[in-house]
């Protein structure tokens, strides 16, 4: 079974839509939707979902005021500020809470309730490309990196389940925790650039992270013809860093209009960009083989 990753060095390259149209291609992967901070996938690919379930990143503290005599101690330990005194009612804001579990231990009178809180949703279903897991991360939540870990290993059960040989995966922009959830021991990442400054920059991270963790790194160029030097030089760049152009993706007004028809480009269009994305297909489908 491979795992193959869609990132990119920020958000809005159209790496979503590039997965959407590798999900209609592909024929017979399990999807993975791992951008949870703001998944979108789920706009084009309209999954029917068979299983919803909470994810929990970690714990906060309660304190239940009928038992707390004001002691102070819990205010004393917690190292993160989370504790807060107000008219003597002693109370956790649980934004500032980490989750460390120190006040609920040390509680005198056992007034502070440790327990798992629920920070998101993960979902199993199915599209009319095939399963997919995905997930929805609360607003201002965080263990992200957790919620990607678990939504990959869903999408593999799914995968060894149905016997297929291929996930792919929508992973997160930037350089961060999520990301790093998405491509550790992927077998292909693709990173999904644009010819500006800042894509060529974002470029370089990645590759720099790709090489810290030891996975294969190739790359598009998405509306490549918006600025035909930049792409020379970003594909120098990828050059030089051995790093393989799998294709360009020419820029294609069909492009937005299969978004608001909630289709992927190839299922929408023949032409264009579309013809740009099946060449990118086969260029990674080779590379996969
Ligand atoms: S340690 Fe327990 S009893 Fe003391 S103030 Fe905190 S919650 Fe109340
Ligand atoms: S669990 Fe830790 S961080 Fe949260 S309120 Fe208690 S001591 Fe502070």
């Amino acid at each position: 079974m491979k795992e193959l990753v869609v990132i990119s060095g920020k958000g809005g390259t159209g790496k979503t839509s590039v997965v959407a149209s590798f999900a209609a291609l592909a024929q017979s992967a399990v999807m993975a939707d791992c951008d949870v901070d703001a998944a979108d996938l789920h706009l084009i690919l309209k999954p029917d979902t068979f299983s919803s379930n909470n994810f929990s990143g970690g714990s906060t503290a309660q304190i239940l005021p009928e038992g707390c005599t004001g002691c102070g101690k819990c205010l004393e330990l917690c190292r993160f500020d989370a504790i807060n005194v107000n008219n003597g009612v002693y109370r956790v804001d649980p934004i500032a809470c980490e989750g460390c579990g120190i006040c609920s231990h040390f509680c005198p009178e056992k007034a502070i309730e440790f327990g798992p809180t629920i920070n998101g949703q993960w979902f199993l279903s199915e599209t009319r490309h095939g399963a997919m897991a995905h997930a929805k991360l609360g607003i201002a939540q965080e263990n992200s990196g957790k919620l990607v870990t678990l939504v990959r290993a869903q999408a593999k059960k799914l995968a060894q389940e149905r016997e297929h040989e291929l996930i792919i995966i929508d992973g997160s922009p930037g350089i961060g925790c999520p990301v790093i959830a998405s491509i550790t021991g992927a077998d292909l990442v693709l990173a999904v650039t644009e010819p500006t400054m800042s894509g060529r920059h974002d470029l370089q991270r990645v590759v720099d992270l790709a090489k810290h963790f030891g996975v294969t790194l190739i790359v598009c160029i998405n509306k490549w013809d918006l600025n035909e030097d930049m792409t020379r030089l970003i594909e120098q760049d990828a050059n030089q860093q051995g790093v393989t152009v799998a294709g360009r993706i020419r820029y294609d007004r069909a492009v937005t209009e299969a978004q608001i028809s909630g289709l992927a480009l190839v299922e929408y269009a023949s032409s264009g960009a579309a013809q740009d994305m099946k060449l990118l297909w086969e260029n990674i489908a080779d590379l996969l083989r």
